[in-house]
């Protein structure tokens, strides 16, 4: 068995074409523009990149963006300041702080000063707090664009047991809690977990987010299952790899998501339908 390639590079060009298409219907009807506010704080290559692919997915689709790129130095009382003229700008829909930000300031408080209305990554606790309640709101984008892969595949979820491998708050835990209110049983593994391969091979459903390269064996995969890696590993030729070993594992899941071209694009689309529901949200109170 070879199994389908759930191909997230093709599924987020066709949520970025619906996107582009709600925000020109609501220029029609004089609604306002969604915007989006990146702010990176200092920054590795990496965070730099990642946050020029955000902002010209908005300009793509038609947002409004608004760039801030602030010194490494900032204090924390001035990043906080700003995040609060943000809130209170209604030109801007979604607030987005690039992660990981520098040691002096403190996660948890940026996080938590932003809005949760324009909370378009989903890390406010509210908005977690939401997602564990089954009361959604705005939810994380890799979460939410692993569920929107799921659903492409068209197989029923209800009552798989799904394997989650990490245990972050930005994957691991709000995937758990999307699996969950889908009515998978879940098992979220982690490095104290016992017996790894063990959990892997019983899992209908395997969500690899450990970031350890090619950590799940292709052997592990139980003939059927659905594999979604999350990984994003560089080698050192540069080329990326995922958690899982593909090759293998393509022979016994019946889906499978590549890296790169699966998980990664979802994401970024996914922050477009956030911002765009944000923008809705924001319609609803003033109307
Ligand atoms: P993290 O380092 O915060 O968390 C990794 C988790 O994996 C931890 O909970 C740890 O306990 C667990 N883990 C590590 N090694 C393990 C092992 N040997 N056995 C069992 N569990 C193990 O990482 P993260 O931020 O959640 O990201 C995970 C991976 O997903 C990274 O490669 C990251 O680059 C990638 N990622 C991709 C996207 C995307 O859009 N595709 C988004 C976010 C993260």
């Amino acid at each position: 068995m070879s199994a389908n390639i759930l191909d997230g590079k093709a599924l987020a060009a066709e949520i970025r074409t619906q996107v582009a298409r709600a925000v020109k219907q609501r220029v029609d009807k004089a609604l306002s523009v969604p915007g989006l506010a990146v702010l990176i704080v200092g920054g590795d290559a990496a965070s730099q990149v990642y946050v020029r692919n955000k902002r010209r997915a908005c300009a793509e689709v038609g947002f409004n963006s608004f760039a801030h790129n602030l010194d490494g130095n900032i204090s924390q009382i001035e990043l906080l300041s700003l995040i609060g003229a943000l809130n209170s700008n209604p030109d801007v829909h979604g607030i987005l702080v690039q992660l990981p930000l520098p040691a002096h300031i403190d996660e948890e408080a940026v996080i938590e000063r932003i809005d949760p209305a324009k909370d378009v990554d989903g890390f406010h606790p509210y908005n977690v707090g939401r997602l564990v309640l089954r009361l959604p709101r705005l939810r994380s984008c890799t979460p939410r664009g692993i569920m929107t892969l799921l659903a492409r595949t068209g197989v029923n979820l209800e009552g798989m047991d799904a394997v989650i491998v990490g245990q972050s708050n930005i994957v691991g835990r709000p995937v758990a809690m999307e699996l969950l209110a889908a009515r998978c049983t879940i098992t979220i593994c982690h490095t104290r977990t016992r017996d790894l391969p063990a959990k892997v091979r019983a899992a209908d459903l395997v969500i690899a987010s450990a970031g350890r390269p090619e950590l799940v064996r292709g052997d592990w995969i139980k003939e059927g299952a659905i594999v979604i890696d999350v990984g994003i590993n560089r080698r050192d030729d540069g080329s990326l790899v995922g958690d899982v070993e593909f090759d293998a594992a393509r022979e016994r899941a019946s889906w499978i998501t590549p890296v790169p071209g699966g998980v990664g694009p979802m994401t970024v689309a996914t922050l477009l339908q956030n911002t765009l529901q944000a923008a809705e949200m924001a319609d609803a109170l003033i109307s």
